[in-house]
Order: C-alpha cells, then sequence, then structure tokens
C-alpha cells in the first residue's frame, strides 16, 4: 500500500481509522504454508480475538484457513463468516461447562484446558471427541505477559497431570481426538519451541485415536527495521521433518495445526489519527492525535512498540516527539520518537497495528470506536462504519428518578 492511499482513506472515511492490507494478509498465510509444504495436511486456523471482523475472517476462509476461536461469540462470528463448523477450533480458558456444550452442539472441535471440566464433559459426552490443551512448561519469549507455557500459568493441563487425563479418558470412554499447545506470543528461540513440541509428541503417544496436533501460535513479527523474529522458513524446515517422522511412527497421517494470529494480520493493519494539537513544553514536545489507549492500547498495556510516520509531511525534518493521546489519563503511544515534523491536522501512521489493535477498542471517555477499512484488489472497502452517539447510548436504561422516596412505615409487631 502506498501513502497516498492511506492519506486518501483518511480524507473518504475520516480518522482515526483501521487500515488492512490483504495482500499482506495473504502472502503471510502464503509463507506460513510454504515453510510446511512437506507436510501433507496442514491447517492453519486463524486467531479470532486477533482482528475479529467478519470481512477478515472471510479473507481468511477464501484462503483455506480455518478459525481459534476463544469464546462461544467467537464461534458465532466464524459461523456467520460462512465456515464450517469442523473448520472452527474452540479453545476457551476458565469458561462455563455449559459454554463448551453449546459450542459441542454447534459442531464445533472442543478443546478443553483443565481435569475438572474434561471429567465433566466426557462423562456427560463420552461420544463427542475433544482436544487437550497441554501446558508443556516451557517458557516460550522473556516477557512474562504474555508467556503461557510456565509452571504458575492458568493455562493448560500439566504435563505432569497426564496419568489423570488417562483414568478420565478410560473411566468415561471418551475419544481425545487431539493435542493442543500454545506457549505464548514471540516465540524467537526455534530450539525451544522445538522441545516443547517433542513433549507434545510424548503426550500424543498416550493417546490412539488422534486426528491431529496443534502447536498453537506465538510467532514474533517485526516491530521495527531490522528487528528479530521467528524464523518460520527455519521451523518449517525443522518441524516439519520431525512432525513426518512421529506420524510414521504413530502409525497414521495425522494433521499438523497452527493458530496463528499476530503472524497473520499485525503487519497487514496500519492505524491512521489526525495530529489535534502540537504542544511544547519545557522539556517535550508532544504531538496529541485524536485517540489515545481507548483505540489502540498496546503501548500502554504491554509496552508494546508501534512504528510512528508522519505520512502528511514524510520529507520533514526530523526532530523528537512523544505522541499522546487526548484521554484524560497518561496515554502515551511513544516517547522520544524521531519524526518528520508534525504540524496540526497532520495524519500519524502506526505500523503494526492489525493484532490485538481494533479488537482491544473500547469507548473509554465515550468515545466512538474507529472505523475499518480493508485495501482489497487495488480498492479502499469499509468494513466498520465509525460508532455514532447512538452507539454511546445503546443498551442503556434510563431511570425515572423524578418521584420522592416514600417514607418507610414501619409496622410495629401486635
Ligand atoms: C491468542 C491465541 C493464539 C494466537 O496467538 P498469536 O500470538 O496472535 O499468534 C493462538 N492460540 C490460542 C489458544 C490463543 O489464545
Amino acid at each position: 500500500m502506498k501513502e497516498s492511499d492511506l492519506l486518501a482513506i483518511v480524507e473518504e472515511f475520516g480518522s482515526p481509522t483501521y487500515v488492512y492490507d490483504a495482500e499482506k494478509i495473504t502472502s503471510q498465510y502464503e509463507r506460513l504454508t510454504n515453510a510446511f509444504q512437506t507436510v501433507p495436511k496442514l491447517k492453519l486456523h486463524y486467531a479470532v480475538k486477533a482482528l475479529s471482523n467478519l470481512s477478515i475472517l472471510k479473507l481468511m476462509k477464501s484462503l483455506g484457513a480455518g478459525l481459534d476461536t476463544v469464546s462461544i461469540q467467537e464461534v458465532q462470528l466464524g459461523l456467520a463468516a460462512g465456515f464450517d463448523a469442523e473448520d472452527i477450533m474452540y479453545t476457551p480458558n476458565g469458561v462455563s461447562l455449559q459454554e463448551i456444550e453449546r459450542a459441542a452442539q454447534l459442531g464445533v472441535k472442543i478443546n478443553i484446558d483443565n481435569l475438572s471440566i474434561l471429567e465433566q464433559f466426557g462423562s456427560k459426552h463420552p461420544t463427542i471427541p475433544v482436544c487437550i490443551r497441554i501446558n508443556p512448561h516451557v517458557m516460550a519469549g522473556g516477557n512474562h505477559n504474555i508467556s503461557v507455557g510456565h509452571i504458575d500459568s492458568k493455562f493448560g493441563i500439566s504435563i505432569h497431570q497426564i496419568p489423570h487425563v488417562l483414568r478420565i479418558v478410560e473411566l468415561t470412554g471418551m475419544h481425545i481426538n487431539g493435542i493442543h499447545m500454545h506457549t505464548g506470543s514471540d516465540i524467537l528461540d526455534i530450539d525451544v519451541f522445538l522441545y516443547a513440541s517433542e513433549i507434545l509428541f510424548k503426550t500424543a503417544k498416550n493417546f490412539k485415536k488422534l486426528d491431529f496436533i496443534d502447536f498453537g501460535s506465538g510467532f514474533k513479527v517485526p516491530y521495527k527495521k531490522d528487528d528479530i523474529q521467528t524464523n518460520i522458513e527455519e521451523l518449517g524446515e525443522k518441524l516439519s521433518v520431525r512432525f513426518n517422522d512421529f506420524c510414521q511412527e504413530y502409525g497414521k497421517e495425522l494433521s499438523l495445526n497452527f493458530e496463528p494470529g499476530k503472524f497473520l494480520v499485525s503487519e497487514a493493519g496500519y492505524f491512521l489519527a489526525e495530529v489535534n494539537v502540537v504542544k511544547q513544553t519545557t522539556s517535550t514536545v508532544f504531538a496529541g492525535i485524536d485517540s489515545g489507549f481507548n483505540h489502540l492500547i498496546r503501548p500502554m498495556l504491554y509496552n508494546s512498540y508501534h512504528h510512528i510516520e508522519n505520512i502528511s509531511n514524510p520529507n520533514g525534518r526530523e526532530r523528537y516527539y512523544s505522541v499522546v493521546g487526548y484521554i484524560c489519563e497518561t496515554d502515551t503511544f511513544g516517547n522520544n520518537r524521531r519524526i518528520s515534523e508534525i504540524r496540526e491536522g497532520d495524519i500519524l501512521k502506526f505500523n503494526n497495528a492489525g493484532a490485538y489493535c481494533f479488537s482491544m477498542a473500547s469507548n473509554y471517555n465515550s468515545r466512538y470506536r474507529p472505523a475499518e477499512v480493508l485495501w482489497y484488489n487495488n480498492e479502499a472497502h469499509l468494513i466498520r462504519k465509525r460508532e455514532t452517539f447512538d452507539d454511546i447510548l445503546k443498551n442503556q436504561v434510563e431511570i425515572d428518578l423524578s418521584t420522592k422516596k416514600k417514607k418507610k412505615t414501619i409496622s410495629k409487631a401486635v
């Protein structure tokens, strides 16, 4: 996408706006499938929570993806986007047995991550196959907030509890059709990932009727120029060989599944916002934009880096800015960034705005959530309207506060 295309989108649809480049999503999808082309059965389940717009889901479907969902509502979105139930994996954490039963009724693949629900579900529905989510206790990446494989994580059934799982399976007669892990975001060390995979293979041998092994996701994408990222090609080369060997040993051609979110959509997304005010203080120059953590919370929540450019003045003299929002709290998008000279009214572009950006947006400060645009076949398509004041009022129930409270009369007991 060219910067002139992005400026034209703001011109047409206003600011702030999220833009997604379908071509980039497609090329990432192909990059991942190419890396595993020697695996006969490969299935990518796109993690809906990263970016859940229906048109994005439809794009994923057209590429051949299935979906990974974490709530019954995400399941419903997937069905609304036209996915077959069997192409939807439901991987919740901490949800009720009733919600899992509803998902099972809809026909999606069920993934269970605790012993209590496994036992209850297996006792009630022994004929419905389920996948189990394993915690291999392997740390991927260094950031505690986004590592979910370590020992005190709330996710998955510990590998040390496999004997217990086997007892439940035997007692209930339930059918385990898959083994799953998702060790969290930002896999950098391929050897660590392969090590965790070995634990998964070892676990898999305990179950005789598997259809798939799901390696989750957590591929790291670059946020800056020359940033480190998961070497997908190397991972593909090494894991494919090992996976194919395992299937031989196991005696069945299993499906190798992944659940990429960030990898598919992060770099395809841009967040465009307009500069309301340039404020010079004694120490800093602030560029205040028409947005805040109500629209893009990752910098404040995860300390994540989003590269910022001034696309209205790309050749201006570079200066240092702190880019901040309009929320009445500290909402700094970037501190001391070198950006070409910012003037009030300029449009700033935030990179890596495809994953966990719009999907985490809120109405805080009673602001509207932004519009979303899909750049597809060299054309801008509005895929979500900007909210309006009606959306702020929707679901609020006004009560009548005009009637005076009646004095309570105390009736004496006779
Ligand atoms: C969030 C999530 C993913 C996607 O993770 P990314 O880092 O965005 O690729 C995959 N699987 C499960 C179970 C998840 O919860």
